[in-house]
């Protein structure tokens, strides 16, 4: 009974109308703290710049006909152009015991449109939004209501929910006339092929299966792209389709507090909390609030020091010492792009509900120690996935398949970098990370821009310069993460700001700002240790201020806990710090100096 037991839903009328108005969607809550629009937070030169830059261009080089080419060839459709390979072609011989050759046909196109929507928003590049509005077009012609691209397909609703987004994106970033209409009909096409409602891996292998594989969607990751589609078009059957993939199974327990997690798949169900978040912020009921705060607070109770979580892409068994048996165990320790994404997503939706900086800080600590040390997405395809938390031979590698999921979702965060990094109030601008970046916003009558230069977290310093048309009287929120030492200072125009700085805070500077004022702040970081696990207190990563260090060697030798927290700068400008250990020498780099060298994580004490 899945979907038949839709009412039969009229087909969408042609947009671009012009005297046709969308009808408006009705948001329950509207956070404090609202998202930039994309062009209005500018990266400056350096690693997210260049991080960004890479994958603009990687995706606006593709080939359309190889992106089009599994849409097409399952319409039974002309055909022409390569393959891309990897994950994305139409064939028949994956296995998934040794071949992911065909895994998932098509399954980041979605994901590459809204890569590109969002980088024409940063940029404007006429040339990229044009391939938006080419790739649309062409994709269009692929999609029949009836739904013969879903058959006999492996995961219908996780392929979906990637177009979901692209189109969505297309239309409200990359401004395309026809992504909505598009939408509706991609939609209609796959409704035939889910089920009624949410359903995890256990109820999907219950239901009888052709593969195992085919018991490996995520209907329950629909909601949040759904929500966004209402809230961007006005069509309630959206709210509607959103309300009925929520998967109450999952969200009512973790309100309630009870950990659910343990077994599932990481990355999608924290990607799930996303769609709790939507839910909250449309319907209003804070069952999804909690359930969001919930599930993010046990999966931070089971991370790395990294950030990174769900080893072997999975949620253990809290109490249980499972994280640092994964040591030992697995080198596919944390999904790094997708689960990156999902974290920046969750934290940037929680932050700026609470305004409770501490989700900053949980962003930031994915930032450094995670993606920014990913290696960049090849032409060919090749990406970085796994990072490799084992105790022994861990290593940077590339994932075996091309174009995988996290193909997908590293140009949607690089894209996200600036959006991330500030968020607007009606009294002021929240600064969250520290990355050289500008941003321009009105307050009241004022157009103000700010431009951070840093060179954090390797420098200590950041420095924050405004430009006003005239004096303007507002707050400027700085986060200060929960790590900063006691000799952290922030000071406005040479003189120190008054007042206590409160570690795991915003720091509010309010007064009436003028055009080159300055703020600069100087953020202690100092050595600390992280146990893996409460239940592990003698298995430790080495902490200064966001970044783990890791120990580089194939046997980097043994040190105690005091020695490790006697590490010294390696020199002034060598990103690099020295452990004297009884008898050996640790050398300690943070994971974005680390190249294809060995390193361990985890130091036993
Ligand atoms: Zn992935």
């Amino acid at each position: 009974m899945a979907a038949h037991s839709l009412k039969a839903l009229p087909s969408s009328k042609t947009s671009g109308v012009a005297t046709m108005r969308p009808a408006q969607a009705t948001v329950a809550i509207h956070p404090e703290l609202s998202v930039l629009g994309y062009a209005q937070v500018q990266l400056l030169d350096g690693p997210f710049r260049e991080q960004f830059d890479h994958n603009h261009g990687l995706f606006a080089g593709l080939d359309d006909d190889a992106l089009l080419k599994p849409f097409r060839k399952r319409m039974g459709m002309p055909a022409p152009g390569p393959d891309m390979g990897g994950w994305y072609d139409d064939d028949t011989d994956f296995n998934p015991a040794n071949n992911f050759h065909s895994f998932i046909a098509g399954h980041s196109f979605g994901q590459y449109l809204s890569g590109l929507s969002r980088a024409y928003a940063v940029t404007g590049s006429r040339a990229t939004q044009e391939k938006v509005h080419k790739l649309v077009r062409a994709y269009a012609e692929t999609v029949d209501t009836a739904g013969k691209f879903y058959d006999d397909y492996r995961l219908p609703a996780y392929t979906y929910d990637k177009t979901s987004c692209g189109l969505i994106d297309a239309h409200e970033f990359a401004k395309d006339p026809i992504a909505l209409d598009v939408h509706w009909r991609a939609t209609q096409s796959v409704l035939p092929h889910l089920p009624e409602k949410a359903l995890n891996r256990y109820e999907q292998r219950s239901r009888g299966y052709k593969m195992i594989s085919y018991t490996w969607d995520e209907s329950y990751t629909l909601p949040e792209n759904l929500f966004l589609a209402y809230q961007r078009s006005g069509d309630a059957r959206y709210r509607d389709l959103a309300t009925r993939y929520l998967e109450q199974n999952y969200f009512d327990p973790l309100s309630e507090n009870h950990n659910v997690l343990p077994f599932e798949h990481a990355y999608s169900h924290v990607n799930a909390f996303s769609s709790a978040m939507q839910a909250y912020l449309v319907l209003g009921d804070e069952k999804y609030l909690r359930a969001a705060k919930n599930g993010l607070r046990m999966v931070q109770d089971q991370s790395f020091a990294t950030g990174g979580w769900g080893p072997d892409e999975a949620f253990t068994e809290p109490g249980r010492g499972g994280i640092a048996q994964s040591l030992a165990s697995t080198h596919a320790s944390f999904e790094t792009p997708c689960g990156a994404y999902g974290h920046f997503k969750i934290t940037r939706y929680l932050l700026r509900t609470t305004k409770d900086s501490r989700y900053g800080d949980s962003m930031e600590r994915v930032l450094y120690n995670t993606i920014a040390g990913a290696w960049p997405i090849r032409e060919d395809g090749t990406t970085f996935y796994y990072s490799d938390y084992n105790d022994n031979g861990a290593k940077k590698v590339w994932y075996r398949d091309k174009w995988p999921c996290c193909s997908g979702t590293f140009p949607q965060l690089t894209a996200d970098y600036g959006i991330s990094s500030y968020y607007a109030s009606a009294d002021g601008i929240y600064v969250n990370l520290f990355m050289p970046s500008r941003v321009t916003w009105m307050q009241g009558s004022t157009q103000a821009t700010l431009t951070q230069k840093t060179d954090y977290p390797k420098a200590s310093t950041t420095q924050f310069d405004l430009a006003l048309a005239k004096p303007e009287t507002f707050a400027m929120y700085i986060r200060i993460p929960e790590w900063a030492g006691a000799k952290t200072t922030v000071s406005v125009g040479g003189k120190r700001v008054e007042g206590e700085i409160t570690p795991g805070k915003f720091l509010a500077i309010q007064r009436t700002w003028k055009d080159g004022d300055r703020v600069e702040m100087d953020i202690e970081q100092p050595l600390r240790l992280e146990a893996v696990e409460p239940e592990n207190p003698n298995i430790v990563a080495l902490m200064r201020g966001p970044r783990a260090l890791f120990a580089m060697g194939e046997n980097p030798g043994q040190a105690t806990r005091s020695q490790l927290l006697a590490a010294r700068a390696s020199g002034q400008s060598a990103d690099e710090w020295i452990v004297r250990g009884d008898s050996s020498t640790l050398v300690m780099r943070p994971w974005t100096s680390i190249k294809d060298e060995p390193y361990r994580l985890y130091q036993h004490v």
